[in-house]
């Protein structure tokens, strides 16, 4: 090689995401909610960071940092979420939205590369007031309707009310310019402790699952739990336990070898152990990164759901509320964060699903996108002590920026 590939700066990028800690800092995490005073103020600080990169930017109508480059050449988007759930960690988001500004910093600077990073912060990825809005709204899917029903689920205050007191109230929303940018690249911590337990650096994202939410709702017969009798009994949540116990028996024979199935909160009407419960609820989750799977799983569901229903002591329905789409990573994608860590992470990367969701699923509806994670100490997210060593941090920012390096190379090349 001639000329030395142009590369991250760690230190600089340890500073950022330490400035963004301090951002609403809660203890070693951070408490920045959506449309907090402290979500608001780091979108400001990105914000003011953008000119840095040879960038424009601005906070948009639906509360996403949006740029733009007018370097000539292809153009790559990158980045990720700049909220926190609530008192949680400090990288889940940020670490990705750091990484897409240093490439940002380091390539768009270097007139011996051609094109050009364009950094993103999609707002709400963390599902405070809905589900991916922000790169929804981007995606030129979130209408105006969605927006006046949208609300936080820990507050109940009203969308439109967080966007007027952020000064976002009329501010127009940006959406996708169609073939502007080559793909999406989105860095995130990886959240399990699959690369942590395989001493391994980066993962190299194949697909990110599909999240199928259900409502399976009981009914039985509300009576006195002292008179009667067991055999006359239509006890609602005692059919609800059996369906778990069975659903446990039968997934297994259908499942994928990484499907995944929980149990969310179970209601007994009325819940009082001197009644026997006439109706109970049970709020139910399928991830997996094959319709197919989820499919035939559904089709399990309903198929029990019948098979209790037949038996004519309590009847169930399934509701199906939400089904999100799994999204497939697109292949020069992963060769290139495979190229990027064979050169500076001594190879040692491994292809792997997401289990969990990123806005590069919803990116992924609108053009190619890529991810790649970095480990998590004891797999630890969603919590304040959430982590990763500052040396897997810089090595990951290594292997990011030159993997946007090779993508607008090789998009050159392709012209
Ligand atoms: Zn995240």
């Amino acid at each position: 090689m001639t000329h030395p590939a142009p590369s991250a700066d760690g230190a600089r990028v340890l500073a950022d995401l330490n400035a963004l800690r301090a951002i609403g800092a809660y203890k070693a995490g951070v408490h920045r909610p959506t449309f907090s005073e402290a979500h608001l103020a780091s979108l400001q600080w990105l914000v003011a960071r953008l000119p840095e990169a040879g960038l424009t930017g601005a906070i948009d109508g639906i509360g996403n940092v949006l740029s733009t480059s007018a370097k000539p050449g292809p153009k790559l988007l990158a980045g990720s979420h700049l909220e926190s759930q609530n008192y949680a960690g400090w990288l889940d988001g940020p670490l990705g939205v750091i990484y897409a500004l240093e490439a940002a910093r380091v390539l768009n600077n270097d007139p011996a590369i051609m094109g050009s990073v364009e950094v993103a912060a999609w707002c709400d990825e963390e599902g405070h007031f809905g589900h991916f809005l922000g790169s929804r709204s981007y995606a030129g899917s979130v209408t105006e309707a969605d927006i006046d029903a949208a609300a936080d689920r820990t507050s109940g205050r009203s969308m439109r009310a967080a966007l007027q007191a952020a000064g976002l109230a009329g501010v127009a929303r940006v959406q996708c310019e169609r073939g502007r940018h080559i793909g999406y690249l989105e860095a995130h911590i990886e959240q399990g402790r699959t690369l942590e337990s395989e001493r391994l650096k980066i993962g190299v994202v194949t697909s990110i699952v599909g999240i199928w939410q259900y409502r399976i709702t009981f009914s039985g017969e509300q009576n006195h739990a002292g008179t009667t009798r067991m055999d006359e009994r239509k006890d609602a949540g005692l059919a609800l336990a059996q369906f778990c116990v069975a659903i446990d028996a039968r997934f297994p024979k259908l499942c994928g070898p990484r499907t995944v199935w929980t149990t969310g909160r179970i209601t007994l009407d009325p819940g009082a152990p001197s009644i026997i419960p006439g109706r109970a609820e049970m709020l139910f989750q399928i991830r997996d990164a094959d319709v197919a799977v989820v499919a035939r799983l559904e089709q399990a569901l309903h198929a029990m759901a019948g098979e209790v229903n037949g038996q004519g002591r309590c009847s169930v329905t399934v509701d199906c509320i939400r089904k999100g789409t799994p999204a497939l990573m697109d292949d020069r994608f992963q060769q290139a964060i495979e190229a990027a860590s064979a050169s500076l992470a001594s190879g040692k990367s491994l292809r792997m699903p997401s289990g969990a969701g990123h806005d590069a699923q919803v990116l992924a509806t609108i053009m190619p996108a890529g991810m790649l994670f970095v480990p998590s100490i004891g797999g630890i997210s969603h919590h304040w002590t959430e982590n990763t060593a500052d040396e897997d941090i810089v090595t990951g920012a290594r292997v990011f920026v030159d993997t946007c390096r090779r993508l607008l190379a090789s998009s050159t090349a392709g012209r």
